[in-house]
Formats: structure tokens, sequence, C-alpha cells
């Protein structure tokens, strides 16, 4: 940090950078380095190990669209199995749904959750208390390994990328035992990056989806503090039917499960027209 800037270290020649108006939390835990701080333009900010997770300016878009997308593409989603997810962002979007019965949460790290608690209570809301939500502080990939089968209806793996703990949620074991822990129709979405710069990320990730289910697609989400223009979500299911529900179908869903007209970017048109990707990324999907 240099004055009064913080520089984000996720490219190593291009970024971005925030002004800070105040330096709120400075940790080391056992896994990474993470800061907190209130920016001048986006409310507050936390990066892990110098990368952007969330800012209270623009978590809306990413957390509406990692949660709401595959819960209505099922359509009958109750137990939701969330990865990472720290901030408690995902949780308090999946538990909107008033069709879902049980959300587990899995972080590994607690102090993401305690800092998120204290110095970004917005994100989380009254998620932590829901009587349906249950938070693990644990590896994802000691979790999966445990899961009885068909236990879940939909996986979403908020994590950091595939780099240092993240790693493990992106390998073959991790997605065979989603598959097996996933009920009938069920599905697995994931943080997966910024195709523009991470093209890797997402083909690499693609092939290895690939191998443990069926369809294995992407969608978009333009995140303003993801930079480098569309953000993807890793899109994994055992139905390709999810994928085809249509605008006025998805609304049916929203309105039964209590979201449409609570969000600010998700709409069933933006869930419908998030699959229909430009070419530059859905040549990194496999054929
Ligand atoms: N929204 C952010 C983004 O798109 O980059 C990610 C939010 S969240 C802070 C990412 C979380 O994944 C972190 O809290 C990190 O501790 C967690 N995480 C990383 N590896 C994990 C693992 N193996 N098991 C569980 N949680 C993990």
């Amino acid at each position: 940090m240099t004055d009064s800037w913080v520089n984000e270290t996720l490219y190593a020649a291009w970024g971005q950078r925030f002004r800070v108006s105040r330096e709120l939390a400075r940790v080391k835990s056992d896994f990474q380095d993470i800061m907190v701080f209130e920016s001048e333009t986006h409310g507050r900010v936390m990066l892990l190990d110098g990368v952007v997770q969330i800012t209270e300016a623009d978590e809306f878009v990413y957390q509406e669209m990692l949660a709401h997308v595959p819960l209505l593409a099922h359509g009958a989603a109750k137990r939701v199995l969330i990865i990472g997810a720290g901030d408690g962002g995902v949780l308090r979007r999946v538990l909107q749904h008033r069709t879902v019965e049980k959300a587990v949460m899995v972080e590994i790290d607690g102090e993401v959750i305690r800092l998120a608690k204290e110095h970004l209570p917005g994100i989380a809301g009254d998620a932590w208390s829901d009587p349906r939500a249950e938070v693990i502080v644990g590896d994802g990939i000691d979790y999966v390994r445990q899961a009885p089968a068909a236990s879940f209806d939909a996986v979403i793996v908020d994590s950091t990328d595939p780099i240092g703990v993240g790693e493990v949620l992106f390998t073959d074991e991790f997605y065979a035992n989603c598959a097996r822990l996933l009920s009938g129709r069920g599905l697995v979405v994931n943080q997966c990056g910024v195709p523009f710069m991470q093209a890797d990320e997402l083909r690499e990730t693609s092939l290895r989806r690939r191998k443990a289910f069926p369809d294995v697609f992407a969608y978009v989400a333009a995140v303003p503090t993801y930079v480098g223009g569309f953000m993807t979500l890793g899109w994994a299911a055992k139905d390709a039917s999810l994928r085809q529900a249509d605008a006025a179908e998805i609304r049916r869903r929203a309105k039964a499960a209590g979201i449409l007209g609570a969000t600010r970017y998700w709409t069933p048109e933006i869930h419908v027209g998030a699959f229909n990707l430009p070419p530059y990324i859905a040549e990194h999907l496999p054929a």
C-alpha cells in the first residue's frame, strides 16, 4: 500500500487500484493474507492475497448470479452446498429462496468469516443465524469426500482462483465427489475467473468438469471490480435441460421462490441471456 492507494496484484502487468479512506483490518491467517479497507469509491473492500474478493458496491452482481441462476435453473433445489463464500453473500441469497430447506456452507478460513462479520456485516445480513444455515470451517475437498450420495441438489463454489487453498476445488476428485453427492438433476456452478485474462482457468477446469458431468457450460456476469470484462461462472449439470428453461418459466420459478423483484442485477431475461456467450469465451468450452 503506497500513500493512500491499494494496488490489486492479480495480474503482473495490469490491474486496478483503490484510493483508501481507511484500513480496517490486515490479518495473515493460516491460509492467506486478508485485508479489508474503506475505499473512496466502492465502499468496503476485501482482498485475499492482494486479489479483490468483494466490494460493497458491486457484490450484488456476483452473488445474485452465483446463487439465483443454479437454483432457478434447477427449479426445485431444497438442499444447497456452498463451498468458500466466506463473506456470507452467497449464503444470504440462497436463503432468500423460500423453497430452500437447508444450506451448508464450508469455508476453509474462519478468519474470513470473522472479518466479514465485523467489517462487512451487510453482505451476509442475518443469514448466519438462519435456522436453515449450517456454517462449517473446513476444507471443501474434505467435506465433499464424506458427504453422502445424493445429499444435495446444488453445489455453489465461491472460491478463490485455482492456486493455493482454492486449487483442490477445481480437481477431478472434487468434481467426481460433487457428481456423487448431487441428486438426479443436480448441478455445480463455480467462480471461474475473467476469461479475457484467465482463459486457461475456464478451459482447463471445464475439461475436468466434463469428466464428471454430461452438460458443461458457462454463463457470464459483468462484475465491475473483477477487471477484464465478463466474469465467467462455470456450469456442470447432470441434465442439460436445466439450461433450456425460458424467461417466462424462470420468472414463474423466481416468483414462487420469493426472489422476483428482490434483485439489482439478476432478472429472468439476464438469467437466460447470461448463457449466450461471446465467441471469445465460448471457444474455451469443451466441444
Ligand atoms: N467472490 C470472490 C471471488 O469471486 O473471487 C470469492 C469470495 S470468497 C472470499 C473466496 C473464499 O474461498 C475465501 O474465503 C477462501 O478462504 C475460500 N476457499 C479457498 N479455498 C477453499 C477450500 N479449499 N475450501 C473452502 N473454502 C476455500
